[in-house]
């Protein structure tokens, strides 16, 4: 492993009004008394692009930090209703973005999209989650290693550095499902995602995060498995007591 470092990252999709604030100044005031915060771990949450500016203002001397969720693949300004690129999301302070979700991907993101998003948001410093993940099916034809070679080889490249990019292993599957993957078949798909990091970076590597119904109740399931750096967690990240019970009992 390449580092300790543990990424708690919480994916609000489309969940969140001005009041949700309550929920990350809970959490916020858990990891400023937690001793283990910072040296080991960090927190990150993505709320919906309305919330992004006021919540990074909220947070920005704060220990909790402030992320977004997906963004046009154009960058800067221009004529595209509804859009918003990664200049914009810099523009009021997130730090981190998430690109690729498999939500975003059934909706029409090809990798030549996800390569541009990748781009323009690392040339505007924000820091990238790059997801990844194959589906059921994928899955039942034993093409998962195919899947995840082709995803990160069509966009990941060498020049980018893999300090500013975190991969989130998410089997589309496990999204949402209450399903998780068999700890062999995850330690082994860690590691095949590190080797092709590796392939693509050379000896420099992205942290890589595993997510999928991760809970309070499962998380020590993934104590042990030291190949992966943190977690990106989805419906738990909308509740204040979840979010902080899976970071406590991970290190239980
Ligand atoms: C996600 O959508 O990124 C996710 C991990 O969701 P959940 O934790 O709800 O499965």
């Amino acid at each position: 492993m390449a580092n300790n470092m543990r990424y708690f990252i919480g994916n609000w999709k489309m969940f969140g009004e001005p009041g949700s604030i309550g929920i990350l100044n809970k959490i916020n005031r858990f990891v400023k008394s937690d001793k283990k915060f910072n040296k080991k771990y960090k927190v990150i949450i993505t709320p919906p692009h309305t919330l992004v500016q006021s919540y990074a203002k909220a947070f920005s001397k704060q220990k909790i930090i402030i992320g977004s969720q997906n963004c046009y693949h154009k960058d800067s300004f221009g004529a595209y209703t509804g859009a918003i690129s990664p200049y914009m999301i810099k523009s009021v302070d997130a730090k981190y973005i998430i690109v690729g979700h498999s939500d975003n991907r059934s909706e029409g993101d090809t990798d030549e999209m996800l390569k541009n998003k990748v781009e323009n948001s690392l040339k505007n410093k924000l820091k990238v989650v790059f997801c990844i993940g194959e589906n059921s099916e994928h899955k039942k034809q034993k093409k998962t290693f195919e899947v995840l070679k082709k995803q990160l080889g069509n966009v990941l490249e060498k020049k980018f550095n893999p300090k500013d990019i975190i991969v989130a292993y998410e089997p589309i599957w496990s999204i949402g499902t209450g399903q998780i993957p068999q700890y062999d078949d995850l330690y082994k798909t860690v590691k095949f995602i590190k080797k092709i990091l590796k392939s693509i970076f050379g000896n420099q590597s992205s942290a890589v995060l595993y997510g999928g119904s991760v809970d309070s109740e499962n998380i020590s399931q993934f104590s042990p498995l030291n190949e992966i750096d943190g977690f990106l967690i989805g419906g738990a990240s909308k509740s204040d007591q979840n979010f902080v019970d899976i970071i406590k009992n991970y290190y239980k």
